[in-house]
């Protein structure tokens, strides 16, 4: 994947004026009849999922990536085990394939093992098409983080504390090109009081052209609150 522009944007979400009111994506482990070229997505991903064993796909990802496909905000309610990953990786590495973009993707979750868990799918994945990923965690190295941040990876994978440290303190740093941005384990994010955190990343990301997918396994009213203030008419 090679390098491009950051300001691209190409969501039309804010103007999309569907008001279906459909339950949330409800999911188990499941997997549907739905092949990865039947959802739309690019061929050279399909032969990656392929690649992976993956034949079809599972009922989060049959349901979600049509949706995140049109540009559309998402909600999903969707447990580990149930294809979650994929089902907003496979997303944002199709836009990425479209256009190239790098500090397009960002990716939040609640712990370091939950974003190399994600990181390591965005490789399998991904790494064929040559899309770079940061892991940006706790308890590893500030300025060896700050020194792949400056690299502009396409995605960055992170947990809510540390983003916020490297907004604070490492410079030249900044969110203002995220078009994707995934709200991963959100009610565990929450839980986790990372509320605060979670604010000050939403306040510096754009408001428009940033397509944003909510993943949780409760819905909670901190989550709906969330919800609300980080999604434009959701797919759910
Ligand atoms: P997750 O719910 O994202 O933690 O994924 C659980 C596991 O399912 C991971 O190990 C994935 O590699 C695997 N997986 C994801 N999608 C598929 C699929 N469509 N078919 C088979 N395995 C899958």
């Amino acid at each position: 994947m090679s390098d491009s522009s950051s300001s691209d944007s190409e969501s039309d979400s804010e103007t999309t004026t569907d008001t279906t009111t459909t339950p949330p994506i409800d999911t188990t482990s499941q997997y549907t009849d739905k092949t990865f070229k039947d959802l739309g997505l690019a061929p050279a991903l399909c032969t990656s999922c392929e690649e992976l064993g993956w034949k079809t796909a599972s009922l989060i990802q049959a349901q979600a990536i049509p949706y995140a496909l049109e540009g559309r905000d998402i909600i999903g309610l969707a447990e580990t085990g149930s294809g979650k990953t994929a089902a907003f990786a496979l997303p944002m590495l199709h836009s990425l394939l479209l256009t190239p973009r790098r500090m397009f993707g960002l990716c939040l979750t609640p712990t370091r093992e939950l974003a190399f868990q994600i990181n390591e799918q965005f490789e399998a994945i991904g790494g064929s098409v040559g899309v770079k990923t940061v892991t940006i965690v706790g308890g590893i190295d500030m300025m060896q983080q700050a020194i792949a941040l400056a690299r502009k990876p396409h995605v960055i994978i992170a947990t809510p504390g540390r983003l916020v440290d490297h907004l604070e303190n490492t410079k030249g740093f900044s969110l203002r090109t995220i078009g994707e941005l995934v709200l991963d384990e959100a009610d565990r994010m929450l839980s986790m009081d990372f509320e605060e955190e979670l604010n000050r990343i939403l306040d510096v990301i754009p408001r428009t052209g940033c397509r944003t997918s909510l993943f949780s396994a409760t819905m909670t009213s901190k989550v709906q609150k969330l919800q609300r203030a980080s999604l434009k008419n959701p797919g759910k």
